[in-house]
């Protein structure tokens, strides 16, 4: 009898997959790494151009401070150690986005070595995914096939972003899931976007991931060979490509083949990743010292003034959040995503004096509501004192929260204050037992089936009766009081 064989799942989860990313991100500079063109993204074609961006020959570079100051940012926050010198370096290759046919990059010296960032683990300790490097280097130009109306024939080469700065950031090869990768990029753009050393927006694409794979059986020591996965232009794309491309090294093994180290293409739409290219036609660069450049160096001084100015940043941020406010820790994590979303929801707490219910507000509604509108919270109309103050009106029972829900509608809407909208409509809570007798009676004269009922042993009807009167109040009376008020009338009248 032979054995019923393994289902592929099965034998997938008999593998390891081993993952390492090479992010680079654009920085926030004003102008680019070597010339004074604009950092900017959106304008017509060869607008933001000079001599030195698009290569003429005999235009010398002119290093930018700005762009090394927030490349040491990113360094420090990623607690990578600066380097005394690095090199600037000639990356050598032909491509029609690179008029200069020689990218300035880092190689041998890069500007910052060693470092790491955390990623939550599904078991709870936080994990840390280890920094090989990180080095500058510029941008290429971008070309253009789809926009003009002689598309289709040629290609256009818009050389805006040549020159702008990158920097470029390789991991260790120490995540082991599509979900750690996940992580791990979240974690890396918080991280970016807090210092704001880069916007971090991959729809402009100020952050491009690659992502190098393999897969070992568990238990193995050694790593298994590696393909590279480009054209990732998004997180869910990163998480999805390695999927599918871990289960397709798994097959080949699995099948008696092996698996060969080769650059591969994500294509979205099929869902699968193509061969680019192989190990044999991987380029050479022929890199060597940018004889325009002096090496560059960096003393303590400027690390620790750099140092200096970095903010808490997100994991510290999250810690305090659990311990300050005593908010979960799942909850502390979203609200940190974003240096703003945390900034506008301390304003709340402090405001309100209530943070439980200030994160409640800013994770429910205010964030469902950005999301839903598709805006960043700069555009949001209510203020952080404004959403301060409508905690504090349900916290003093003025508005129940069902109201509190309506007026945050309309504070969303048309920019104004609670207080002026719940004063204007007429929603503050009756809590008056005088004015709210007579609704009582009312409804208890109107429905003597339901009376009976109660009085016959059916307490649970109560909450009937409530429903009736907070309907006759437009929401607006306390339930508490209705509650009272009902039970006296039901009960003494038996
Ligand atoms: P290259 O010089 O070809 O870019 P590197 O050795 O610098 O190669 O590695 C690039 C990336 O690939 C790094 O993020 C590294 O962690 C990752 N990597 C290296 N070996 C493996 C492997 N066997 N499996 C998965 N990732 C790997
Ligand atoms: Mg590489
Ligand atoms: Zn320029």
């Amino acid at each position: 009898m032979t054995a019923p064989e393994a289902s592929f799942s099965e034998r997938l989860a008999g593998y390891e997959p081993v993952i390492g990313l090479e992010v680079h991100a654009q920085l926030l500079t004003r102008t680019k790494l070597f010339c004074s063109c604009a950092n900017r993204f959106g304008d017509p074609p060869n607008t933001r151009v000079c001599p030195v961006c698009v290569g003429l020959p005999g235009a010398l570079p002119v290093l930018s401070r700005e762009a090394v100051t927030l490349a040491m940012k990113a360094a420090l926050a990623t607690h990578c150690t600066v380097q005394g010198e690095s090199i600037w370096a000639r990356k050598n290759y032909f491509y029609p986005d690179l008029p200069k046919c020689y990218q300035i990059s880092q190689y041998e010296k890069p500007l910052a070595l060693e470092g790491w960032v955390e990623i939550p683990s599904p078991a709870g300790e936080p994990r840390r995914v280890r920094l090989q490097r990180i080095h500058m280097e510029v941008d290429a130009g971008k070309l253009l096939h789809e926009v003009f109306p002689w598309s289709g024939e040629k290609s256009g080469v818009d050389l805006n972003r040549s020159g702008v700065p990158l920097i470029e950031m390789v991991t260790h090869p120490d995540l082991r899931s599509p979900e750690d990768a996940f992580e791990y990029l979240s974690a890396l753009k918080a991280i970016l976007r807090y210092t704001e050393a880069s916007d971090c927006n991959m729809e402009e694409g100020s952050l491009r991931c690659d992502a190098n794979v393999s897969v070992r059986r568990r238990g193995a020591g050694a790593l298994g060979t590696r393909t590279e996965i480009k054209n990732l232009n998004s997180f869910r794309h990163v998480a999805r490509a390695l999927e599918h491309e871990i289960a397709r090294q798994v097959a080949l093994i699995e099948s008696g083949g092996e698996v060969v180290q080769e650059t591969r293409l994500w294509d979205a739409e099929r869902g699968e990743t193509a061969p680019m290219r192989s190990k044999e036609e991987a380029h050479d660069y022929r890199y060597f010292p940018e004889p325009d450049l002096a090496p560059l160096r960096i003393g303590d001084e400027w690390i620790e003034e750099v140092r200096g100015t970095l903010p808490e940043l997100p994991v510290e941020r999250r810690l305090r959040f659990v311990d300050e406010y005593d908010l979960p820790d799942y909850d502390a994590g979203v609200l940190t995503q974003s240096r703003a979303v945390a900034d506008y929801f301390e304003a709340v707490a402090r405001e309100s004096g209530n943070a439980k219910a200030a994160s409640n507000w800013v994770m429910n509604e205010v964030l469902r509501k950005l999301k839903e509108d598709d805006v960043g919270l700069e555009a949001c109309g209510v203020t952080p004192q404004g959403l301060g103050e409508l905690v504090g009106l349900i916290e003093k029972s003025t508005i129940s929260g069902t109201i509190a829900k309506n007026v945050f509608e309309k504070m969303w809407a048309s920019g104004e204050g609670p207080g002026t909208i719940v004063e204007r409509e007429g929603l503050a809570q009756v809590s008056d037992e005088g004015a709210l007798q007579a609704t009582v009676a009312e409804v208890v004269a109107a429905n003597p089936e339901q009376v009976a009922a109660y009085r016959g042993g059916k307490k649970a009807a109560i909450g009937w009766f409530v429903g009736q009167v907070m309907k006759k109040t437009a929401g607006r009376a306390n339930p508490r009081v209705v509650n009272e008020l009902l039970r006296k009338s039901l009960d003494s009248d038996a």
